[in-house]
């Protein structure tokens, strides 16, 4: 149960859905100019977002959330995150990330001179946020 006044609302929405609405203690998040920790009553932010597991303690236990990029902003004791995709690691299909990155990987180690290298390593970025967080926090 969370305690009032030791928690921070955090709030995860993409184009397609609510992620996550929930109170917690901690977050952590990659943002373009580095890492950011936010504590309850944190001071009003707003940041762009790196490609990276968004790490959020709820009852003292570490939850990941794979979040490709977009923005974060910090007011009024709550925390919210706009982003283009982002996933809980059980919704997190693996075998999807894996062809996606061997995709990528593909396309970046050819020989093409027609290749969007920026969207390839976007694209890698993406696959391999997904598996590290399915594979640290528990995806199928
Ligand atoms: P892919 O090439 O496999 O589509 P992508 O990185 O291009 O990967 P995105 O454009 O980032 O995919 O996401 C499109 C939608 O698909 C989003 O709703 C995202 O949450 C979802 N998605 C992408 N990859 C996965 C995955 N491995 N497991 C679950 N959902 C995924």
């Amino acid at each position: 149960m969370a305690e009032k006044g030791k928690t921070i609302r955090l709030e995860v929405i993409t184009p397609d859905a609510a992620v996550l609405n929930e109170d917690v203690e901690f977050v952590l998040v990659r943002a373009l100019d580095g890492d950011l920790g936010i504590m309850p009553n944190h001071a009003p932010l707003i940041a762009s977002l790196d490609i990276w597991p968004l790490m959020y303690d709820v009852g003292g236990q570490r939850h990941c959330l794979s979040v490709a990029s977009g923005f974060l902003e910090v007011s009024n004791n709550a925390i919210t995150v706009i982003t283009p995709a982002a996933e809980k690691p059980e919704d997190i299909d693996v075998e999807r990330a894996e062809a996606a990155q061997q995709r990528a990987e593909a396309l970046l180690h050819s020989q093409r001179k027609d290749i969007d290298v920026h969207r390839a390593e976007m694209a890698l970025k993406r696959a391999l946020c997904r598996l590290d967080t399915a594979k640290k926090y528990g995806g199928h």
